[in-house]
């Protein structure tokens, strides 16, 4: 990260500022004093100082969203070295996606370092409900449409009544909208296959009343302090 950038985040100075301060050779990297506005700093392993204090970055809350596209992990790391959704946001602060989608599932992923949220959402009490949309093998009869909205009760597949609905039909497929508020493996695949009607994409595109929107795959953005505010409302 840039040295102003690193002073801004410390509370040190407003990144203008903290240019002028780097200037006037009032900042230590390290052992040397610094005075090229673009020189990098890596917050683990540098120390800076402004007239001899260290500083230190503020543990501030940040909270992104994410356009997951297919073929990236939703996990901080990867034993296999693939491309994970942490790679795709930025590292000035360390942060982790709350929950999964598969590695073929596209869509709204949220990374935090608050875990104290990541805890409140992760919890079935909170009934946090996320929407997926699914194109399906077929168009779902009524009757599968009623058992998913029903729940399942099936020997390995127990689910809470979901919102589902038809969004088009077309002859061989068809596309779907499903609303479930639990996070069990491969959730949404398994009840579709369950009636019968296998998921062929699947996209995620609101977690409660946070929205994807028209974020273009692959991008990220911060939230707004509302829909900070919304989340914290949670129980
Ligand atoms: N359900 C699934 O089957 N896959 C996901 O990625 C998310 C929900």
């Amino acid at each position: 990260m840039r040295l102003q950038k690193f002073m801004a985040h410390a509370g040190a100075a407003s990144r203008r500022k903290s240019e002028e301060l780097i200037l006037a050779g009032r900042v230590k990297v390290n052992d040397k004093i610094v005075k090229e506005l673009g020189t990098k700093v890596d917050p683990k392993v540098d120390r800076v100082y402004l007239d001899e204090k260290r500083l230190k970055l503020e543990s501030e809350l940040v909270y992104i969203i994410l356009n997951k596209p297919i073929g990236v992990v939703t996990t901080a790391s990867d034993e296999k070295d693939r491309k994970t959704v942490v790679d795709m946001v930025p590292d000035d602060y360390r942060v982790y996606p709350v929950g999964r989608l598969d590695i073929d599932t596209t869509g709204l992923v949220l990374l935090t370092n608050d875990g104290e949220l990541t805890n409140k959402l992760m919890h079935p009490r909170n009934e946090v409900k996320k929407t997926y949309i699914a194109t399906l093998e077929g168009t779902p009869s009524k009757s599968s449409l009623e058992k998913l909205r029903n729940g399942l009760d099936a020997r390995d597949l127990k689910t809470a009544p979901a919102e589902v609905k038809i969004l088009k039909s077309y002859k061989e497929d068809s596309i779907v909208e499903i609303k479930i508020h639990e996070g069990q493996n491969h959730q949404v695949k398994r009840m579709f296959d369950y009636v019968g009607f296998p998921v062929k994409k699947l996209k995620r595109i609101s977690i409660g009343e946070i929205e994807l929107g028209n974020l273009q795959i692959g991008h990220y953005r911060y939230l707004t302090e509302n829909e900070i505010r919304y989340l914290k409302r949670l129980k």
